[in-house]
Parts: C-alpha cells; sequence; structure tokens
C-alpha cells in the first residue's frame, strides 16, 4: 500500500494504552493438592508499582501481533526482550485477553507489551500483561465491561489476573483467584532484587510436594497481616539456595522482613525509608546472582488506562 494512504489510514484508526501492576504475595499459604492437582491456597496480594503497559494499535490488515520491550532499572533490557519476545503470539496472554473480549468485523491490532516485571520472576507479569489488555480492549471498543466483569474473565486466563485488575491489597482463595479485597491501606516501601534466571511456577509447586510442605490453611479471619509468609518460600529456596544470601544482605542492610516474591525468585524487602531502601540495594548490587533491584510502593491501584506511555 502506498506510505501515505497508510499514514491516512493509521490515523484514522484507533489506539489505546493500559497498564498492570504486578504483586507481592504478603501471605501465600498452600494446602496439599486436590484430586485435580491444583493446590488450595489463602494468600494476600499487595499490588506494587511495578507496571507492564500494553499499548494496543488497529492496524490495517487482517493480523493480530504482539512486540515485546522489556525493561530494567528504566533503560531497555535487550536481553530480557529476547526472552519475552519467544512467547509464541498465540500463547500470550495478552493476546489471549485480546481474544477473550474481540467483538465481530473489529479491525486487526498490534499489541505492544512494554514489561518492568520480570518475566517467570513470581510477580505475576504475564497475569499483569492479561489485566491490562483486558482493561484496554475494554475501553477501545466500548465494551462496557465493570471491573468485576473484567476479573471474572481474566480468572479463566490465569490466577493472578482478577488480582491485576483490583489492584490495592487483596485476599484470594481457592486458586487465589477468587477475590476479596481487605481494608489494609498501609503505605509499603519495598526492594526487589531479579535474579538472571527465572523460576517455574509448576516446578515450584512440584518441590513443594516433594518436600511435603503442605499445611492447614488459615480462615481468612485468623490472617495476620503484620508477618510475611510464603509457604512456597522453602520449596523455591532448595531448587535456588542462593536467594537466602540476598534476604539476609537485606535484614543486615536495615530491611524489617524478607520474602521470596510468589514462587520467587524475585526476593522482595519491606524497608522503613528510602534511605534504607539505597543501602540495601547496594547491598545487593555486590551480589553476583543480583541482576538488577528497584524500589516500589504498595498498595497501587489496580489495571487502568493510560494516557500516553513513560518515558524508559
Ligand atoms: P505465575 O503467574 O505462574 O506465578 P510468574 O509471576 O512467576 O508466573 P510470569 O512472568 O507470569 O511469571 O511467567 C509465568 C510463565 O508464563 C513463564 O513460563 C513465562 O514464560 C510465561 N509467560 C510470561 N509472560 C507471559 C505472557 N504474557 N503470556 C504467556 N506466557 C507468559
Amino acid at each position: 500500500m502506498n506510505t501515505s494512504i497508510l499514514q491516512r489510514l493509521r490515523r484514522l484508526l484507533a489506539s489505546i494504552i493500559a497498564r498492570a501492576p504486578g504483586k507481592v504475595n504478603r501471605i501465600l499459604r498452600v494446602g496439599a493438592p486436590a484430586d485435580d492437582g491444583y493446590h488450595p491456597l489463602v494468600t494476600v496480594f499487595e499490588a506494587v508499582s511495578l507496571y507492564e503497559y500494553v499499548h494496543i494499535e488497529e492496524m490495517p490488515g487482517t493480523v493480530d501481533y504482539i512486540v515485546t520491550v522489556c525493561y530494567l532499572n528504566q533503560a531497555e533490557d535487550p536481553e530480557a526482550t529476547h526472552i519475552a519476545a519467544a512467547i509464541p503470539d498465540v500463547d500470550h496472554l495478552a493476546m489471549r485477553a485480546l481474544q477473550a473480549l474481540r467483538p465481530p468485523a473489529t479491525p486487526a491490532v498490534r499489541i505492544t507489551v512494554h514489561k518492568s516485571i520480570p518475566t517467570a520472576g513470581g510477580m505475576a507479569g504475564g497475569s499483569a500483561d492479561a489485566a491490562a489488555t483486558l482493561v484496554a480492549v475494554n475501553a477501545l471498543w466500548c465494551l462496557g465491561l465493570s471491573s468485576d466483569e473484567l476479573q471474572q474473565i481474566g480468572r479463566s486466563l490465569g490466577a493472578d489476573v482478577p488480582a491485576c485488575i483490583a489492584g490495592g491489597v487483596t485476599v484470594g482463595v481457592g486458586r487465589g483467584d477468587v477475590l476479596e479485597s481487605i481494608d489494609d491501606n498501609v503505605d509499603h516501601h519495598w526492594v526487589l532484587a531479579f535474579s538472571y534466571q527465572g523460576l517455574s511456577t509448576p516446578a515450584v509447586f512440584a518441590q513443594f510436594d516433594r518436600l511435603n510442605l503442605a499445611r492447614d490453611l488459615p480462615r481468612k479471619h485468623d490472617i495476620d497481616l503484620h508477618y510475611l509468609t510464603n509457604d512456597l518460600a522453602a520449596a523455591a529456596l532448595s531448587l535456588r539456595p542462593e536467594l537466602e544470601e540476598i534476604g539476609n544482605v537485606a535484614l543486615e542492610a536495615g530491611a524489617q522482613q524478607w520474602i521470596v516474591s510468589g514462587s520467587g525468585p524475585t526476593i522482595a524487602a519491606l524497608v522503613g525509608d528510602e534511605a534504607t531502601a539505597s543501602r540495601v540495594r547496594a547491598a545487593w548490587a555486590l551480589l553476583p546472582n543480583v541482576r538488577g533491584t528497584c524500589s516500589v510502593r504498595g498498595p497501587v491501584t489496580g489495571a487502568e488506562l493510560c494516557e500516553k506511555l513513560p518515558s524508559w
């Protein structure tokens, strides 16, 4: 097609941007697997200010496609981009979210996924991609779905999708996908340590079973929100013993508590102030197994539309 016609066509086509936060599980309690192999969970999600941005643009043509760019500490991260870009478009949660909502006779789209959440890092990066896409598509084609309806659709895409849509602090039961929000708006300051290699969530659950770590689950009202707890930590640490040192170095540098985020390998440490955050990050930067660090706040609001992309 002639370039100027293409440019004019592009101007008529709509585009939209949305973002969704990653999460830290402040509490992750895991029971014995049920007959279907899934482990029942009681978990407290806190949405944190590390975001996936999704830019959806209507395009001429008939084929939807995905472009991925990853960032680490606000700079483009070619290695992570390469890994994330290897996910085939048909399997990509952003594509599956698009297809779950797409009305008939809508134009093809390009979805550009700007990722800051490490892939397979235990922070729900893939779920955040789906959550942001659901919010974006709902607005792009004026579908009028409520947040609850989007969460309901999101559950079929991934257990953490509802929490990424809801944001804030939520309690998840079942597979973690049946949510209730709880009133806990204490502002938290987290520092995160990323690893060179992701951890497979199924591999961590398999290790959890091998080590026989299942415990009776608490009732929602019995959860103590003051202490970070992760029943998957022992399994993740047995697969990645070096993570323990990362947590301990955070404590030595003044962090209050640390935790393996979800199924790992990201380590999340709670700190009291900016100065301690800087000290922890400086100490982590000296460790050979830390690929990068960042400082985030929580809880933050869930998936939402944005006027523009941040400047990385
Ligand atoms: P989980 O939600 O399973 O705990 P996680 O938070 O540790 O996962 P994710 O980044 O969501 O990490 O990746 C989980 C798995 O899904 C990995 O195998 C990864 O390759 C794959 N994955 C990551 N992002 C996407 C995506 N957008 N679409 C499809 N698969 C993805």
